[in-house]
């Protein structure tokens, strides 16, 4: 039974592998922070000061984020470490949580600027599926010198996310 079911699920990811491969027409996926628009630019630079107030004691990876609501509001985050290392938050879902507390639920874009020098750091699955309760909005990834932006979205960084879709009320 087991082996079926890797079978299956090996199949079934290189479909979506394949279905997320990237064509000709779209959009570059990494480029220059000065191409960006002003919008996003700004995004961008209120993560890297959201970043500031960072509580990582515990690992010194300092996250910043911004989110973007669809009334344009802009709400920034950073992640929260804990001495009980699970209870921490990250940057981005720290955002979100601001942003939805204050009654916003769909946004716009998000940014999120980490640590790493040489790489693009991407969000954990726990925040992935956790943004893709809230819509599926474009996603900018930075290192701290802004120079270049990896951009992508929140369904293209968790496809087949779990969603409730029907009505299981009494
Ligand atoms: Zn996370």
């Amino acid at each position: 039974m087991e082996t079926n079911g890797n079978n299956n699920n090996g199949t079934t990811s290189s479909k979506v592998m394949e279905s997320k491969k990237q064509r000709s027409d779209d959009p570059p996926r990494i480029v220059k922070f000065e191409t960006l628009d002003e919008r996003i630019q700004r995004l961008l630079q209120e993560a890297v000061k959201a970043r500031t107030a960072s509580y990582s004691p515990y690992s010194n990876f300092k996250v910043g984020a911004c989110v973007e609501c669809v009334d344009g509001t802009l709400y920034g985050g950073c992640n929260v470490e804990n001495a009980s290392y699970p209870v921490g938050i990250c940057a981005e879902r720290c955002a979100y949580v601001k942003a939805i507390s204050d009654g916003r639920r769909q946004m716009r874009s998000v940014a999120i600027v980490a640590q790493q020098e040489k790489h693009f750091t991407t969000p954990c699955g726990l925040c992935r599926q956790f943004m893709s309760e809230f819509g599926d909005a474009p996603v900018f990834l930075a290192k701290p010198d802004l120079r270049d932006v990896l951009v992508t979205s929140v369904s293209e960084l968790l496809p087949l996310s779990f969603q409730i879709n029907e009505d299981y009320s009494f």
